[in-house]
């Protein structure tokens, strides 16, 4: 069992500059043909993500790489019973670029472990085309569309530093959070 930590934006009432900073950062591509560096960021992340039972994708960001990878959950996202260990249950995308977004935008409410206790109504396109490396550096371009699409965009943006924070969406939080909220947003 990992105990990699994931960066939050905050903690409790505290915004966390050290992992804002990383968070916040642009990440940079992973060398390819992968080189030992390489594969072991993305060991790291992949393992860090199958640790959890609590997340549909993860971003290098989260554990403090600030590198172009993603791995993201790529089936059964309705019923938490089914999720696997297996990698092959996951999608892991390394310099990944959007080449092409279409379809109806979709609103929906979504959440991100790097800004616990919040949650944002989000627009995403309803498919994208990506062009990136696979786990093993090997080039690939894939299709995803609906739930799936809308994982891979949440993730990528984290490549660019954008956190669901950033859209101007409905914003729902608890009660109890309120308060910090508010202050957040007066002084972003
Ligand atoms: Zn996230």
């Amino acid at each position: 069992m990992s105990d990699t930590k994931i960066l939050t934006l905050w903690k409790g009432d505290k915004l966390d500059e050290k992992a804002a900073e990383i968070l916040r950062a642009s990440c940079k591509d992973v060398t390819i043909p992968l080189d030992e560096e390489g594969e072991k960021d993305i060991a790291a992340l992949l393992e860090a993500f199958l640790a959890r039972d609590d997340a549909l994708g993860l971003a290098a960001p989260q554990i403090g790489l600030t590198k172009r990878i993603v791995v993201f959950r790529n089936k059964g996202f309705d019923d938490k019973d089914k999720w696997t260990k297996s990698e092959s249950d996951c999608g892991v995308l390394v310099n990944p670029r959007i080449t092409q977004a279409r379809g109806e935008k979709v609103i929906m409410a979504e959440g991100c472990l790097s800004c616990p206790d919040i949650q944002v109504e989000i627009e995403r396109f309803g498919e994208i085309k990506v062009r990136g490396y696979n786990a093993q550096g090997q080039k690939v371009n894939k299709r995803y569309t609906d739930f799936l699409a809308r994982i891979v965009q949440h993730e990528l943006d984290h490549l660019e530093g954008k956190l669901i924070i950033d859209y101007d969406g409905t914003i729902y939080v608890s009660q109890k959070k309120q308060r910090f909220f508010q202050c957040l947003f007066q002084n972003s």
